[in-house]
């Protein structure tokens, strides 16, 4: 399998710019893709805006920015961006019918021996893998929000997934300064299968009255050493993000354990989605 060189970005919404935004600065040639030329304006502003902010807080040199700018492109043209490609990273939208479209399009327009990796948090690799003609090369990428300040990838292995792609892609998360985790291609992986849980607990205990949302984040960024509460978490992630996951869960185990809190519910249905609504169980207006 040849060196990667050249990584296109499908999708560049949050974690498509982030994941363009470590790659370029980690030497590699990156192609950024979205379907309107107005995602990709703002994914590059978004780029430009944290690595300046990088060069201010002495994170990096100027000349990084530089390098990294010079090792950008923004295009529309998927096929083309995917056909120069030795990685295609998917970063759609959390939506299982669009994801194995693009799997089967870029599985058509890659070279034979590109690697294929989707950021998906929940859907599973080995169904995105049957779609394409080298499940051996499709594995799960999954870089944590904000791709630049958070050191994990979880490295997700579907049934087919070969010990070269496994080695090949652990290579280039340690390259682009990340620390890979190895999961198997289960409901919600590592990262989700224990974090969605806690919160939904976290939203019971709430629901039941067992204490304020201060009271909870306070218990457990106090108590248990957490960086935040769960509940400002969850506003931070996107309530209807936690709410699809532990569906998720609660389908691929049939476990009752999963079953997503009725208040979850309620908030998502009201549209208080969090920090990015203004409003789920803090008001940020
Ligand atoms: P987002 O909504 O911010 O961005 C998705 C982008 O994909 C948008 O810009 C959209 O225009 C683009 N897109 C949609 N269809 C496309 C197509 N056919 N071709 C090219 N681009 C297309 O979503 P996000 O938060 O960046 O999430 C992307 C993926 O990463 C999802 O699978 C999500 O589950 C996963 N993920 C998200 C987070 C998070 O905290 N946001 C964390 C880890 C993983």
């Amino acid at each position: 399998m040849s060196e990667i060189k050249t990584i296109t970005i499908i999708g560049a919404g949050t974690m498509g710019n982030g994941i363009a935004h470590v790659a370029s600065q980690s030497g590699f040639k990156v192609f950024l893709v979205d379907v309107k030329e107005e995602f990709l304006d703002r994914a590059r502003k978004t780029i430009e805006k944290n690595m300046t902010r990088q060069v201010q807080k002495r994170a990096i040199p100027e000349y990084r920015m530089m390098d990294a700018m010079k090792n950008l492109n923004y295009t529309t043209d998927q096929d083309k961006a995917v056909a120069g490609a030795d990685l295609v990273v998917e970063a759609v939208y959390e939506d299982p019918t669009l994801k194995f479209e693009i799997f089967k399009r870029i599985d058509q327009k890659a070279k034979k021996g590109a690697i294929l990796a989707s950021n998906t948090s929940s859907i599973s690799i080995g169904e995105m893998a049957a779609v394409t003609s080298r499940p051996d090369k499709v594995i799960g990428m999954h870089f944590m929000n904000p791709v630049p300040m958070m050191e994990l990838v979880e490295i997700v292995i579907g049934k087919a997934t070969s010990e070269e792609t496994i080695k090949v892609i652990e290579q280039l998360a340690r390259k682009m300064g990340k620390t890979p985790a190895q999961s198997k291609d289960s409901p919600g992986f590592i990262a989700n299968r224990i974090l969605m849980p806690m919160i939904n607990e976290a939203i019971y205990t709430l629901q039941e009255g067992i204490g304020t949302k201060e009271a909870i984040d306070t218990v457990m960024r106090l108590g248990c050493a957490h960086p935040m509460g769960p509940l400002t978490l969850a506003d931070l992630i996107g309530l209807d993000v936690c709410l699809s996951i532990m569906e998720v869960l609660y389908k691929g185990f049939s476990d009752e354990k999963y079953k997503p809190c009725s208040l979850l519910k309620e908030l998502v249905d009201a549209g208080n989605l969090g920090r990015k609504t203004g409003k789920g169980f803090y008001d940020y207006s």
